[in-house]
């Protein structure tokens, strides 16, 4: 940015135009006579639209929100409303902090008034942020102490069962049995599952292939993917550079990905495709002082039941589930690994159709 030395008067039309708070200036009738460009920005309404017209039809949209502006009008003060929802022209909503002040003459005579705009949806959206952080933080601890106290008779349980199983018992007892200990270790899964979610690890980076990493994750879902009469279907590149990545994590990861398609193929049987591809045009710059690089994509895509257009936008929430024995936690931490790796997840799903979940990772370039 360049900057002038020398003595310079102001020049109004630029300041008002340079600031960063929307203005919007109306005359005694209250008929819009100017709009800065943040404040058509902020408003979600152009120049051209509001200009010479009445502040109430301008923004028709938000007249109860104008209308708690009456007792400026009215009494010729200043009235300033805080964090009030402000819809845009194409339906966007926004919070902002809103101010109408009486415009003044050099008499002191009313000649309009001056709204001012502060567009505070940023500031929202990361107290909301800040405050899920903390709901997940205070939730992790809760989960570390309940952990323990959880698993110690978890396995008491599920020993004493076993040792039950070993005795001469009806048909109907043993079957009590094996629900017994196979509850227990469902339970164990969601106490494992929600202290990964909440404690994460952190990442011990190396460089990892992934064609062998999903085999190896394949190699221990073949009686399941058998019993379902799922094809399986790989595509890998054979010559796939490494991915820069925590094998481990990543390993769970992909587990993930690959037992929802499997649970997503109804009992008919029916497919799973896995491809890995390097994208050597995409590059997406990561974290902080991580240069931009090719991503490697691996792609796991099934032809089961799909998610709808409202399940699709809550599929990564903590605990979101449609499953009568999910834990809703698998694509949450999946999720988070992914973003640790300074990778990103992408899903296409049709209802009824199938599934297609596509993983980009940073490559070892
Ligand atoms: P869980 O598997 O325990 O339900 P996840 O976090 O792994 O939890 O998945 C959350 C939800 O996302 C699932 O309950 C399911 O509704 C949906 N989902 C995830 N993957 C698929 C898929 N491949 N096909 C259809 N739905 C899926
Ligand atoms: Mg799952």
């Amino acid at each position: 940015m360049r900057r002038k030395t020398r003595k310079i008067v102001p020049k109004w039309e630029e300041i008002f135009a340079s600031l960063g708070d929307g203005l919007v200036v109306l005359d005694t009738e209250r008929r819009v006579i100017g709009i800065n460009p943040a404040a058509e920005r902020m408003t979600g309404f152009s120049a051209e639209l509001v200009l010479g017209h009445l502040l109430e039809e301008a923004f028709s949209e938000n007249s109860q929100v104008l209308k708690m502006l009456a007792p400026s009008f009215r009494e010729g003060r200043t009235t300033t409303l805080r964090e009030v929802p402000w819809r845009g022209k194409r339906e966007e909503k926004a919070i902002v902090d809103l101010s109408a002040t009486p415009h003044l003459d050099e008499e002191g005579e009313l000649v309009g008034w001056i709204l001012v705009f502060r567009d505070i949806t940023p500031i929202k959206n990361l107290e909301e942020e800040v405050r899920k952080g903390d709901r997940l933080a205070m939730m992790g601890t809760i989960a570390a102490g309940l952990a323990h106290e959880i698993k110690n008779p978890l396995g008491g349980i599920k020993g004493a069962a076993q040792l039950l199983a070993r005795e001469k018992l009806s048909p109907g007892l043993s079957e009590c049995l094996e629900i017994i200990v196979k509850e227990v270790e469902r339970v164990d899964r969601l106490v494992s599952q929600l202290l990964t979610f909440s404690r994460p690890k952190s990442l011990s980076v190396g460089p990892v292939n992934l064609n062998e990493l999903l085999d190896s994750v394949l190699r221990l879902q073949q009686e399941p993917l058998g019993r379902k009469k799922i094809h399986l279907v790989r595509e890998f590149d054979p010559s796939l550079p490494p991915v820069l990545g925590d094998g481990d994590q990543l390993y769970q990861v992909f587990l993930n990905f690959i037992k929802n398609a499997m649970e997503a193929i109804p009992d008919g049987g029916g497919e799973i495709r896995i491809k890995s591809r390097l994208m050597m045009n995409f590059k997406i710059k990561g974290g902080e002082g991580m240069k931009p690089v090719p991503m490697i994509l691996a792609e796991i895509h099934d032809n089961g039941t799909g998610i709808s257009k409202d399940d699709l936008e809550k599929i990564f929430t903590p605990f979101f589930t449609t499953k009568e024995k999910g834990t809703g936690l698998g694509l949450a931490i999946a999720q988070r690994v992914v973003h640790e790796h300074g990778g990103i997840i992408r899903v296409r799903s049709e209802k009824n159709h199938g599934t297609s979940m596509q993983i980009y990772l940073r490559s070892c370039a």
